[in-house]
């Protein structure tokens, strides 16, 4: 009976071990194949984005499908973005150790993670509660402790925490929310999708440098609109 328990115990961990392995060399050919096979470079990025395991941000019907080359549903009719996407929108805002960046659209809390792994705190504002209390838990039990959730409108920003180097906006705007532009640190880059839901978006870079607003449009996107709360 005692060795049985032992072997049970063995078994179930070497198999564990094994699919740990399984995971970890999905994840690399996902980054080789998808992002920098389509041109990202940034290290700090790439190595983040081969650290977290996306298949503990999908819904476990969908593990098998967690590192393929698209978005998935998440629940409530949300998303978590194409592995592709989320690795340009991190490139983007160059991020860097010391920095505090802002994420509008928790969701799952993947794009976050991504960013935690480099800067030193993220706030992340997500409108569904069912979501910001999931992501939470997720992101507590993988032990990240620089992420920040919150759950409101995030169009209004999180102005206790400003100003931020960086605001990643993973929901499409039909205008770029004003309140995030004044929560941007002078020199600081923001990326939002902008569009509506019918045509295709454009993810859109801003720079904030002194009163100068510029802005830059990147590459054409599809994201879930963002929600206004009346
Ligand atoms: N970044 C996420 C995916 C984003 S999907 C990830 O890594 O999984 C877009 C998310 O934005 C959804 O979860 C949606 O509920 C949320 N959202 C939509 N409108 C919002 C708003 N006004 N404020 C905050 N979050 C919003």
């Amino acid at each position: 009976m005692k060795y049985s328990i032992i072997i049970f115990v063995l078994i179930s961990f070497f198999s564990k071990c094994e699919q740990d392995d399984r995971f970890t060399t999905a994840g690399n050919r996902m980054v080789q194949d998808q992002i920098v096979a389509r041109g990202v470079t940034d290290s700090a990025t790439l190595t983040a984005m081969r650290k977290v395991p996306r298949h503990l941000f999908v819904p476990p019907e969908l593990i098998r499908y967690a590192y393929d080359d698209n978005p998935l549903p998440i629940g409530s009719e949300q998303t978590i973005s194409q592995p592709y996407i989320v690795a340009f929108m991190t490139e983007l805002i160059k991020p860097q150790k010391g920095q505090k960046v802002l994420e509008v659209g928790t969701g799952s809390g993947y794009q976050a993670a991504v960013l935690a792994e480099i800067v030193d705190s993220v706030y992340s504002i997500e409108i569904l509660p069912e979501l910001a209390e999931s992501a939470e838990r997720r992101l507590k039990q993988m032990g990240y402790r620089n992420i920040n959730i919150r759950c409101g409108d995030g169009y209004a920003g999180w102005p206790e925490a400003a100003p931020f180097d960086a605001i990643l906006v993973t929901a499409a705007a039909e205008e770029i929310p004003q309140p995030l532009i004044e929560q941007l640190k002078d020199g600081g880059i923001m990326v939002i999708p902008v569009g509506s839901m019918m045509s295709i978006q454009a993810l859109t870079v801003i720079k904030k440098e002194g009163e100068e607003i510029k802005k830059e449009t990147v590459l054409p996107v599809r994201f879930v609109p963002l929600i206004r709360s009346e």
